[in-house]
C-alpha cells in the first residue's frame, strides 16, 4: 500500500486556502495549513462589518475544506525541502 502524502501550506490567506484545497481532494493526501491566527479576515468584506450586515472575520476552520485542520502558528524557517 502506498504511503499517504502530507502537504504543509505556509500561510492561510485567500491564495493559500485555494492552494490547500486542490491536494486535499485526494483521499491519500493530508493537508495542514499553518497561519498565525485562528481568525480568517475576508478582506473583500470589511463593508459588512461597517454596515452591520455580516461578519468579515470568521473562524479560519470555516474556510477550509472538510478534513483539513489549521495549525495556528507562525513559520519562522524551512529547514529542508523534500522532493517527492
Ligand atoms: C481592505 C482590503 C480590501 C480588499 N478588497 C479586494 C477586492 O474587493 N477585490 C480583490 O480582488 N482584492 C481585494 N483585496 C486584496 C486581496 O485581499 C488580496 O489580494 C488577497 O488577500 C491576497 O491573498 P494572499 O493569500 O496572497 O495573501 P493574504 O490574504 O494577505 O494572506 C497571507 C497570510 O499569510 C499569513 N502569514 C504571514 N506570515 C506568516 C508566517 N510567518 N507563518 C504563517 N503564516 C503567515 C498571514 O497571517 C495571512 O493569513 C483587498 C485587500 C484589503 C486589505
Amino acid at each position: 500500500m502506498a504511503e499517504d502524502t502530507e502537504v504543509v501550506v505556509v500561510c492561510g490567506g485567500y491564495a493559500d486556502v485555494m492552494a490547500a484545497d486542490r491536494p486535499a481532494r485526494h483521499d491519500d493526501v493530508t493537508v495542514t495549513p499553518i497561519n498565525p491566527r485562528r481568525a480568517f479576515v475576508h478582506r473583500v468584506c470589511p463593508h459588512r462589518t461597517v454596515g452591520g450586515t455580516g461578519a468579515a472575520v470568521v473562524d479560519h476552520q470555516e474556510v477550509l475544506a472538510r478534513g483539513m485542520r489549521l495549525m495556528a502558528d507562525s513559520v519562522t524557517r524551512i529547514d529542508e525541502m523534500i522532493e517527492a
